[in-house]
């Protein structure tokens, strides 16, 4: 599978507290890469740690290029409840480039199957959303048939998040093979993403790439194989 990734679209700086890099830092190294585009998207306010929200209220201050490289600016914003509610304000959320959403246990406790799985499908109908990060993580039971359908229907593209595999969510690939399986069978999208807390992680996709290529998906369905996808993507729901 010749799969080239021209874009990181989830990583972390200082701002989410327990990100070790800058903006500057991660642009760089994704230049060093060969990398045409990346997204900054810090943890939501809710997060131990997590940024206020005038940090995403001060867009207007954020650099949208660094070096010849495309910094999209967003936030991974955390599913605060069943109803699907996010824990950053829609305002707010309008103002961002991206948005990805996802689960974390500090915020929404780790639940059985069906309200996982209900909590994720409300989160998937907000227009807002862009991307839905690690679902493939063992502590969240999901219907992935059921929310890759949704998620196939709205637009929304299912991340493989390479640090699921490397650092973080033990028991990860397992879920992701079958996740990518499903969007693969219903003919959706996905994107490849570092979850890079370090800016020498930004751009690490290989285990992610790997199970990729293991389950046959058609690398023309990979968001971040191509910027004119990204930009694409992001821009349809622009006002
Ligand atoms: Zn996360
Ligand atoms: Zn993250």
């Amino acid at each position: 599978m010749n799969l080239n990734l021209v874009g990181d679209l989830h990583t972390h700086t200082v701002a989410s507290g327990h990100g070790y890099s800058t903006v500057m830092e991660i642009a760089q190294v994704a230049k060093r890469k060969k990398l045409e585009v990346v997204a900054i998207t810090d943890h939501s306010p809710e997060m131990p740690g997590g940024p206020l929200p005038i940090y995403f209220e001060s867009h207007g201050h954020f650099p949208r290029e660094i070096a010849g490289v495309k910094i999209y600016f967003g936030v991974e914003a955390d599913i605060l409840d069943e109803k699907g509610n996010l824990a950053l304000d829609e305002k707010l959320l309008k103002k961002l480039d991206i948005v990805i959403v996802s689960f974390h246990p500090q915020i929404f406790p780790p639940a059985s199957r069906e309200i996982n799985t209900q909590a994720l499908l409300r989160a998937i109908e907000n227009p807002l959303v862009d991307i839905i990060a690690h679902p493939g993580n063992p502590r969240y039971p999901l219907d992935y048939e059921r929310v890759v359908e949704a998620a196939v229907s709205r637009g929304k593209v299912i991340e493989i998040n390479n640090s699921s595999f490397t650092i973080t969510r033990r028991g990860s690939r397992e879920n992701c093979r079958l996740i990518a399986q499903e969007v693969k069978k219903q003919g959706g999208w996905v994107a490849v993403s570092s979850d890079a807390h370090f800016c020498e992680t930004v751009g690490e996709f290989k285990e992610a790439q790997g199970l990729l290529e293991e389950v046959g998906f058609p690398p023309e369905r990979v968001l971040n194989s191509s910027r004119d996808n990204i930009e694409k993507f992001l821009n349809r729901k622009r006002r």
